[in-house]
C-alpha cells in the first residue's frame, strides 16, 4: 500500500457534465483522477487507491514530493478559470477532501504552511505544477475551501470519537 501524504485538488478544465470514466485517456485503463466531484456534488471514485493516479507532475522547485505516488487527486468537473464552481459542488468537494484527509492521516496543512512540503497536506494543483488548474476562481477561493476542509475533517474526528473507534481528540 502506498503512503498517501498529499491531496491535490484539480478542475477538469472541460465539460462540467463529464463523468469520471469519460476522462480516461487513450492508452490508459483508469481515469487520471482518483475522485471526481460532479457539478451537482455527486462523488465518483475511480481506480482503487493502491493504484497510482496520473494527475500531477510537479515542476515547481521544492514540490517534488507531491506526485502521483504520494497523493490522491480530487477533481471538480468544469472550468473555473472564468467562473466559480457551483456551491453544491464546492461544498461536496470540501467534504470529500476533509474525509479523505482524516481517513489517510493527511496533515491539515495548506499553502500558508510550507512545512507541508515535507510533512504532507492539501494543495491546489497550480501550487506544484505550472498550470492554471484548478482555475483562477477556485484559486481565489482556496482559503475558504481549506477552512471548509478543516470543518469536515473535525466532523469526521468527532464522529470517530463518539463511536469510540480510536478518537484522536485530546
Ligand atoms: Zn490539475
Amino acid at each position: 500500500m502506498r503512503r498517501i501524504r498529499y491531496i491535490v485538488v484539480h478542475h477538469t478544465a472541460g465539460n462540467p457534465k463529464a463523468r469520471l470514466w469519460d476522462l480516461v485517456k487513450r492508452g490508459s485503463v483508469w481515469p487520471p483522477y482518483d475522485f471526481l466531484v460532479r457539478e451537482d456534488g455527486t462523488v465518483e471514485k475511480g481506480r482503487p487507491l493502491w493504484v497510482w493516479g496520473a494527475h500531477v507532475r510537479p515542476d515547481r522547485p521544492g514540490w517534488e514530493h507531491v506526485n502521483n505516488r504520494t497523493s490522491i487527486g480530487v477533481a471538480l468537473a468544469g472550468n473555473f478559470e472564468d467562473s466559480p464552481p457551483p456551491e453544491a459542488q464546492f461544498e461536496a468537494a470540501a467534504s470529500l477532501v476533509g474525509q479523505l484527509a482524516y481517513k489517510y492521516k493527511v496533515p491539515l496543512k495548506s499553502i500558508d504552511d510550507l512545512s507541508l512540503r515535507r510533512d504532507g497536506g492539501i494543495v491546489p494543483h497550480r501550487q506544484v505544477t505550472r498550470t492554471k488548474c484548478p482555475g483562477l476562481f477556485f484559486a481565489a477561493m482556496w482559503r475558504v475551501f481549506f477552512g471548509k476542509v478543516k470543518y469536515y475533517y473535525n466532523l469526521e474526528s468527532k464522529k470517530a470519537f463518539a463511536a469510540g473507534s480510536g478518537g484522536i481528540e485530546t
